[in-house]
């Protein structure tokens, strides 16, 4: 199999050609998108052919788009061992777009209300299957996408050494040059993860799925969460919060009549004592199949979405309730989930 070039560092692009400035101009076609040898047209035709020959840019593809009439994206993508990811373009009206990107395929928490944790585990995606999403979804787009959400399947802190490679390739200034502001890091409370963030950067935005401060509620519906006790994910935001100074946003995704009791609120609260947060509610997005203890889950009503956001505001709280983005095409949070080859249409 040839080997693929996109995602890599330009160490590794350098020790694979020479001199160093052709290495340096293959990087800047790869970040800015470039996607076949044919187009640099600053090589010469032989080397070009050389590079075909050797080479491939991508080691994925995109096997399926689909379209949300609000400007929102998702793909499908097939990666080299024939699994499936699932990677969006989020849109909003001021024309803000965000890529949210994938870090293992399936995921080994488990949490009940999720699409991505009722498929398992299957594995962790490489440094350049991360990079590789951004600029798909970046093709798709037609434009630079200035923000990531680090969002899509998989917990994210479990991966820590490819995701911090991909990152480095995306924020670094001869790289895709992001700044680290506008990516965000979501997890379900690696505390293992926080404590490397929080040592070794990047300073990127965090967000923790808190869901629930009530301890064994929370272990009921994100089970591989047990191993990580919120005394401990508290321990490392603070260690966190120490470095790298920044606020960390607690998401709330409202599993109606489940979380949204007072007893949630107030643990909430006390879980937020003495750090820096914002609160993001999140109203459930369908997913099928999806089971409580036997129970279906279902969507919270306006009014129990707005009651809750105001008894946390009661508290002090900073909240906020995300919009919808991207649910009619199952790429709004929770839903994402790769389709074995059989099952996909192609189109
Ligand atoms: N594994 C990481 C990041 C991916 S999930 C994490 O859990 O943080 C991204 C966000 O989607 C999380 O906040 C998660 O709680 C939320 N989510 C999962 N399933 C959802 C659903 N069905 N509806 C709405 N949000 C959901
Ligand atoms: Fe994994 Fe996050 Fe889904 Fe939980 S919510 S199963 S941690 S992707």
């Amino acid at each position: 199999m040839k080997q693929s070039l996109v995602g890599l560092p330009l160490t590794e692009l350098e020790k694979l050609f020479t001199p160093s400035f052709r290495a340096r101009q293959l990087y800047q076609h790869i970040c800015r998108g470039t996607r076949s040898f044919a187009e640099m047209t600053d090589f010469s035709l032989s080397l070009r052919e050389t590079m075909e020959n050797r080479y491939t840019l991508y080691s994925s593809e995109i096997v399926q788009q689909f379209k949300d009439r609000d400007g929102s994206v998702k793909l499908q993508i097939g990666l080299s061992n024939e699994a499936r990811i699932e990677s969006i373009l989020l849109a909003d009206k001021t024309g803000r777009k965000t890529a949210c990107l994938s870090t293992q395929v399936g995921c080994p928490i488990g949490c009940v209300f999720c699409r991505t944790g009722m498929l398992g585990f299957n594995r962790n995606l490489a440094s350049t299957e991360i990079v590789e999403q951004y600029l798909h979804l970046q093709t798709v787009a037609g434009s630079r996408i200035d923000n990531v959400v680090v969002m899509g399947m998989g917990e994210p802190l479990l991966n820590i050494e490819e995701l911090r490679k991909a990152l480095v390739f995306l924020t670094s200034a001869e790289g895709v040059n992001l700044s680290k502001r506008s990516v965000t890091i979501s997890t379900s409370g690696a505390a293992a993860g926080i404590w490397d963030l929080a040592e070794k950067g990047p300073n990127v935005r965090l967000a923790l799925s808190l869901i629930t401060a009530d301890e064994k509620l929370r272990g009921r519906l994100m089970p591989a969460t047990r191993a990580n006790p919120l005394s401990t994910v508290k321990d490392a935001l603070r260690r966190y919060q120490q470095s790298q100074k920044r606020r960390v946003t607690l998401e709330i995704v409202i599993l109606g009549g489940v979380n949204n009791r007072q007893k949630d609120v107030d643990l909430t609260a006390d879980f937020a004592q003495g750090l820096k947060v914002a609160v993001n509610l999140i109203p459930w997005n369908p997913v099928f199949g999806a089971l409580f203890e036997g129970a279906p889950l279902r969507q919270p009503s306006r009014a129990e979405t707005n009651g809750f956001a105001e008894s946390l505001r009661r508290k002090g709280l900073n909240v906020t309730v995300r919009l919808k983005k991207g649910c009619d095409v199952g790429g709004a949070c929770g839903q994402l989930g790769y389709l074995p080859r059989t099952e996909v249409h192609e189109t």
